[in-house]
């Protein structure tokens, strides 16, 4: 496999004046459609409009005030589905003015010369936890903060950041980013408490009791979906969760050894199965089988996504069902079993079924598998609010406008809601709640 093709990856953004330069495209709508394309409320219609006249700091404000999160937003958001989609600039030379690397350049800007764009409001007495420090969480504690509120952040892992450290690879999202992003929040006046898992039977109603005016729960997704239901424990067989996480978590080398200079199939065609195959293939993988039981056109990571990992060598194996695996000596994973699948009728999801060919079982080879198929509320969960309602699946319903549960006080929101979705709606969520709480508080 070629190793000099860029991929994707965090890379160098833009410089201000490179950024200038993609703003003074700007058609300057009135409608402006880009920000009616955020799903978080940014306002790409507005900060790009004040760099276009050169409001540097203005511009700036725009950002943080919406989106705590701006500088990550601006690397991770799938654009090309969201604000660039509804650029009037589409179809012109140039394309879609380029609103994500624009943002991220203005919020590292104001890192490098120390403009901060947020300041800490008068002090109000009411406390508030968070639970999960997220983008949800980030984004409710920073507005709180920014309006007098004591925010306390309760995060189970080591460090704060939720998916955007433990989940994201590296080369597409760097931790050091992270930090300096982190930082607003903790300027803010945030607290965080890491390793401090709120758990045990009424954890969220005791933090009430204990004084905390309001809880938001944003716990996120961390609950593998496996293959099979009872999934067998085999050296060489990981779920995308451990495997992601323990690249982040600075165990490389350990995980390097299973995956360097192997046969890795990766199953799943959604964004997670992308980053497991490409960090499979960065970390020396002879070659990388992602397996997919419907078509290319039917997989729900993006365009680009995919064209990256074909452009890099990895081998799409599409209408195949995985069904199990073959070990031999020592349990040690030898084949993934598969069927091929050919398409059915349309299914709920509005794609043709992958229906099974009779008689089609075979076997490749593969020294390690990755399973990526998913991700659900972490079993038990429910025991932490039990007056919080929850969906079968164990998400938590909640009023969309207020972010409010079933339960006094009690707001939700980010993926433990939604079920797996986009960083800036979980931003988004963290902000409809913030703004519930501060009225019910107003009252
Ligand atoms: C590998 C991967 C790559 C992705 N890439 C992108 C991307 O490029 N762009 C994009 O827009 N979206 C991406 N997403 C989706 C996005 O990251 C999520 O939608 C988003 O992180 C959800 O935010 P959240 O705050 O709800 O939860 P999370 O980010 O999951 O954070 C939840 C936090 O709560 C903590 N927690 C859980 N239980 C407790 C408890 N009891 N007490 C205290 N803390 C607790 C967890 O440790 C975690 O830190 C990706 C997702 C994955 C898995
Ligand atoms: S936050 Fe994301 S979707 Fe919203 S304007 Fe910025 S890059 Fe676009």
């Amino acid at each position: 496999m070629k190793k000099s093709n860029p991929l994707t990856g965090m890379g160098k953004g833009y410089t201000l004046a490179e950024a200038m330069a993609e703003a003074d495209r700007c058609l300057l709508c009135h409608d402006a459609p880009c920000s009616a394309g955020c799903p978080g409320g940014t306002d790409p219609g507005t900060f790009i409009r004040k760099l276009k006249f050169r409001n540097v700091t203005g511009a700036i404000r725009t950002i943080k005030r919406n989106n705590i999160l701006g500088g990550a937003c601006g690397a991770l958001c799938p654009t090309a589905q969201l604000c660039e989609r509804e650029c009037s600039a589409t179809g012109l030379v140039g394309g879609p003015i380029q609103i994500g690397k624009i943002q991220r350049a203005l919020v590292e800007h104001a890192w490098a010369v120390g403009f901060r764009p947020l300041e800490k409001a008068e002090r109000r007495r009411e406390k508030i936890a968070v639970v999960g420090s997220g983008p949800a969480g980030l984004s409710c504690a920073a507005e709180l903060a920014q309006t007098g509120f004591s925010v306390t952040v309760f995060e189970a892992k080591a460090k704060a950041g939720g998916v955007l450290r433990y989940g994201v690879p590296a080369y597409r999202f760097d931790p050091k980013f992270l930090d300096r992003e982190l930082k607003d929040l903790v300027a803010l006046g945030v607290v965080f408490k890491c390793s401090a898992p709120i758990r045990g039977p009424g954890a969220a109603e005791k933090l009430l009791k204990k004084g905390f005016a309001a809880v938001f729960l944003a716990p996120g997704l961390w609950e593998p979906i496996r293959l099979q239901d009872s999934a067998p424990s085999l050296p060489g067989l990981f779920t995308a969760t451990e495997f992601l996480c323990a690249l982040r978590d600075g165990k490389q080398a350990q995980i390097g050894k299973s995956i360097r200079g192997k046969r890795v199939a990766v199953i799943g065609g959604g964004s997670v199965a992308m980053d497991s195959a490409e960090s499979a293939w960065r970390l020396g993988a002879r070659d990388v089988y992602l397996v997919y039981r419907r078509s290319y056109t039917q997989m729900p990571a993006e365009e680009d996504e995919r064209q990256d990992l074909l452009r890099s060598g990895i081998h799409f194996l599409l209408l195949n069902q995985p069904v199990g695996y073959r070990t031999g000596a020592r349990g040690r994973l030898q084949a993934i079993q598969l069927v091929r699948t050919e398409l059915g009728e349309l299914d709920a999801s509005g794609r043709r079924r992958p229906v099974e060919v009779k008689g089609s079982q075979w076997e490749l080879p593969v020294d390690a598998v990755i399973e990526a198929i998913g991700a659900k509320a972490v079993p038990g969960g429910e025991g932490i609010a039990p007056s919080v309602k929850r969906t079968r699946d164990g998400l938590i319903p909640v009023d969309s406008k207020t972010g409010a549960t079933s339960a006094k006080m009690i707001f939700a929101g980010g993926d433990i809601v939604r079920g797996p979705a986009l960083i800036i709606e979980a931003v988004q969520d963290g902000k409809t709640a913030a703004h519930a709480i501060r009225r019910r508080l107003q009252k």
